[in-house]
C-alpha cells in the first residue's frame, strides 16, 4: 500500500520489534509482522497483530516479569 505519512513511499511486508511497557514490566516483541515504508520507515501493524500483541502482553504482565524478550508468532 501507499504510505499515509510521506505519501511517496510504498510499504513492503517485513518484520519489526515492538516495545511495550506497563509499570514495572518491559516487554520486547521481536519478529512482529509489519508493513514498512521504504521511503520514510513508517511501520504499519495490522489491528489483528496488535490485538494478539496486547493479549500476549497481558499474560506477561500477570506473570509479573520485569523484562522479557519474546518472538511474536503470527
Ligand atoms: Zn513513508
Amino acid at each position: 500500500m501507499k504510505c499515509a505519512i510521506c505519501r511517496n513511499g510504498i510499504t513492503t511486508d517485513s518484520f519489526t520489534t515492538v516495545l511495550l511497557e506497563r509499570e514495572q514490566t518491559t516487554l520486547v516483541f521481536k519478529q512482529v509482522p509489519a508493513k514498512i515504508c521504504e521511503n520514510c520507515g513508517e511501520e504499519y501493524i495490522s489491528s489483528e497483530v496488535s490485538q494478539s500483541l496486547l493479549s500476549l502482553a497481558e499474560q506477561e504482565y500477570k506473570r509479573g516479569v520485569k523484562i522479557e524478550m519474546l518472538d511474536f508468532a503470527a
